[in-house]
């Protein structure tokens, strides 16, 4: 029908970083990745949300990195765009194994293992209450996957963006290096923009804001915070206008 849905929509945002066990040298566990399946499919159960999911890709290649030492950027991107998308399948098959109705959209045309992202059909997935998983960031170098989710979220209509990461919210400083860093529960764009604050980049920030489409930066570490966060759970820091 053309009725608006009703329903919850959100937009989770997994760091490639995430996916990896600490000190392991692979670089996606299927164990963590079924542990993230099973907190979405709890979520989803309920029925109250339509869910997208942007994964990084960091636990294989980042860009600005690989740049830093000499590559070129441009390429180095792709490189890393195209780690995502190792990430997405990961993630898809974990979810299609518990019986999770789950779609992988590549902003890169790779037609043998993910449909071609096409914005209405992402659109129309979610209302179906399949789970979309964004790949390949928004297919342009540049970019941040921290971006692709802020951009899926302005073109789906979502909600908010719920960024999952390694610290329980946003601080003021590293909370790793400063024993006196002070966490906010709330946050506007504005200051996290000035203050350069460095939990997602200032294109994300900016984008989110423009939209009016709140973020919430929460501890993936954490069990259960997945799918509290989807349900709209106070799981961490909130950044809006
Ligand atoms: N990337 C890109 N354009 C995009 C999204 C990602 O070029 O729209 C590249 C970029 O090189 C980035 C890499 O893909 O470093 C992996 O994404 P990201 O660093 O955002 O992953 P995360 O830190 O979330 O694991």
């Amino acid at each position: 029908s053309e009725e608006p849905s009703t329903r919850r929509r959100v937009i989770l945002k997994l760091s490639g970083e995430a996916l990896r066990e600490t000190g392991s040298r692979d670089n996606i566990s299927p164990e963590i990745v079924d542990r993230i399946a099973n907190e979405v499919k709890e979520a989803m159960k309920t029925g109250e949300v339509e869910l997208g999911i942007v994964v990084g890709g960091g636990n294989f290649w980042r860009g600005a990195s690989a740049s830093a030492r000499g590559m070129d950027r441009a390429t180095a991107d792709y490189v890393g765009m195209l780690a995502t998308v190792m990430n997405s399948l990961a993630l898809q098959g974990a979810l299609e194994h518990k019986g999770v109705p789950c779609v992988v959209q590549s902003a890169i045309e790779m037609k043998n293992v993910a449909e071609t992202f096409i914005r209405r059909k992402a659109a129309k997935q979610l209302d179906d209450g399949k789970v979309v998983i964004f790949a390949a960031g928004t297919g342009s170098p540049f970019f941040s996957t921290d971006t692709t989710a802020a951009l899926r979220a302005s073109e789906m209509g979502a909600h908010q963006v719920l960024k999952a990461t390694m610290v329980d919210g946003v601080y003021d400083s590293d909370p790793k290096k400063n024993a006196d860093a002070k966490r906010f529960d709330r946050v506007s764009f504005q200051e996290c923009i000035s203050r350069q604050f460095k939990v997602m980049d200032s294109t994300a920030f900016s984008l989110c804001m423009d939209n009016k489409i709140p973020i919430v930066i929460f501890d993936l570490g954490k069990h259960g915070n997945v799918t509290e966060a989807i349900l709209g759970a106070d799981v961490g820091t909130v950044v809006d206008s």
